[in-house]
């Protein structure tokens, strides 16, 4: 097992692995931007570093500042968090070059899913089923025109390096082809610098299923069911459950285990989901996330387990603590996205936290890095915390939840939490029966 572990991000997700490297007697490393110097995981962890200015890509994507601080600090392992550099392989290549361990999958396993096409034909190939579209890219307009009427509009053109929602575009009608493909095409080259994109037939009323996965890289794979993460904003979840309303225990097992083997074979190591959309009792792939996901907590909860623990007895080489058998699904779980955002534009809203209490009692976590007198700062995400409920069913959570957001204060700046007291008055929330359009729609109904 490792002494001391680099943790190579910032705010609630750099906390969660300093509770995880505490609890199995692992010393800790922070590092941070100047921005960050006053920041909880600085004063969390057992030691901190400033690894450079404000700017995300001067400090929280610096290769080198990171490798260094941990040459100096004798830390032996990184973990990435999400985001910044958990799915970079370049950064994982380095890492092990220097003889250091990257707490994650392979940098091969990171470049096979990192790129969209790549990684469908990877998960067609494991028997994972995916959405109808192009074989590979699309390179001309007449190509797509010509794909589409053989599929059946509607379409949505996609970028092979996308990410975050972006670069993706719904055509109805032959008629808005020629403009999705373009747009597409320029927003990928601006946002990503590929201006690669493919097709895929656009389901009009899918859920967002995703698989939770586990592999030890020495022939086990699990899978931990699975998360409905179908209220999204802009194609950003803001409220996921475990297990889905929609879901059976059947489905569940069918679409687990196709994913479970897929990740035996592949030989992949440490934490990954697998996203689907779902429709009419179909799972479609759409991809794989090599890493811890932001909501990874409804997981822990319904399954009495660990992820990050488990990420890092894996990447220190052991197998898997647990096999399909002891896993075993115990009552239902909501997470809520808060973020530091003026409604109803959802416009960012740093600034100095004057009052912060956080929930608690039965069934209740709050992941966040929050304490009163704290400044957020403008430089980065506009997260600031999780709220997470477990019930014995999913009344149970929703009723909890509403109480926990109750008790939560976050005083001096604008927060997503009036978003979820309304959304808790929905009967569809209260149901379930939600699909990815449906925060959309209700926004456009409700704030605009
Ligand atoms: P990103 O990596 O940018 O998040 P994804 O491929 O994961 O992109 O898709 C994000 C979201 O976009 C999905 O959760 C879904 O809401 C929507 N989406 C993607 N592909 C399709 C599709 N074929 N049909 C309908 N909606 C889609």
């Amino acid at each position: 097992m490792f002494d001391k572990i680099l943790i190579a991000n910032r705010g609630e997700i750099a906390l969660r692995v300093i509770r995880a490297c505490r609890e199995l007697g692992i010393a800790s490393v922070a590092v941070h931007s100047e921005a960050d110097a006053d920041a909880m995981h600085v004063r969390m962890a057992d030691e901190a570093i400033c690894i450079g200015p404000n700017s995300s890509a001067q400090s929280y994507l610096n290769f080198p500042a990171i490798i260094a601080a941990c040459e100096i600090t004798g830390a032996q392992a990184i973990h990435p968090g999400y985001g910044f550099l958990s799915e970079n392989q370049k950064f994982v290549e380095i890492v092990e070059e220097h003889g250091l361990k990257f707490i994650g999958p392979s940098a091969a396993h990171i470049s096979q899913m990192g790129d969209k096409i790549t990684a469908k034909d990877t998960a067609e190939k494991l028997g994972i089923p995916v959405v109808p579209g192009s074989k590979g890219g699309v390179a001309t307009v007449e190509e797509a025109l010509k794909l589409a009427d053989d599929m059946g509009y509607p379409v949505i053109i996609k970028a092979t390096a996308g990410g975050g929602g972006r670069g993706m575009k719904v055509a109805t009608s032959r008629d808005d082809l020629e403009v999705a493909f373009r747009t597409a095409r320029s927003e990928a080259k601006s946002a990503f610098g590929n201006d690669e994109v493919y097709m895929e037939k656009y389901l009009q009323k899918p859920r967002h299923i995703e698989i939770q996965v586990f592999g030890d890289g020495q022939g086990g794979g699990v899978h931990l069911g699975e998360r409905d993460c179908s209220l999204q904003r802009r194609h950003q979840k803001v409220f996921e459950e475990a297990p889905g309303p929609s879901i059976t225990a059947e489905e569940r097992k069918r679409i687990g285990d196709i994913c479970a083997n897929a990740i035996a074979e592949m030989g992949y190591s440490g934490a990954g989901t697998i996203e689907f959309l779902y429709e009419d009792g179909e799972f479609y792939f759409i991809e794989m996330n090599t890493r811890l996901q932001v909501e990874h907590p409804v997981t822990e909860a319904i399954f009495g387990q660990d992820l990050v623990r488990e990420q890092i007895r894996v990447a220190a080489g052991n197998k898997l603590s647990f096999s399909q058998d002891d896993l075993e699904i115990n009552g239902h779980s909501i997470e809520v996205r808060i973020n530091a955002e003026k409604l109803p534009n959802f416009s960012p809203c740093p600034g100095k936290i004057t009052a912060y209490h956080a929930p608690g009692g039965l069934g209740v976590r709050m992941d966040s890095a929050l304490y009163t007198g704290y400044s957020i700062p403008p430089y980065y995400d506009s997260l600031i915390g999780k709220l997470i409920v477990h019930g014995r069913d999913r009344a149970e959570a929703l009723a909890r939840l509403k109480r926990a957001l109750g008790e939560l204060i976050v005083d001096g700046v604008d927060t997503t939490v009036p978003l979820f007291h309304a959304l808790l008055e929905e009967e569809d929330v209260q149901t379930g029966d939600y699909n990815i359009h449906w925060l959309e729609k209700w926004l456009d109904a409700n704030m605009s």
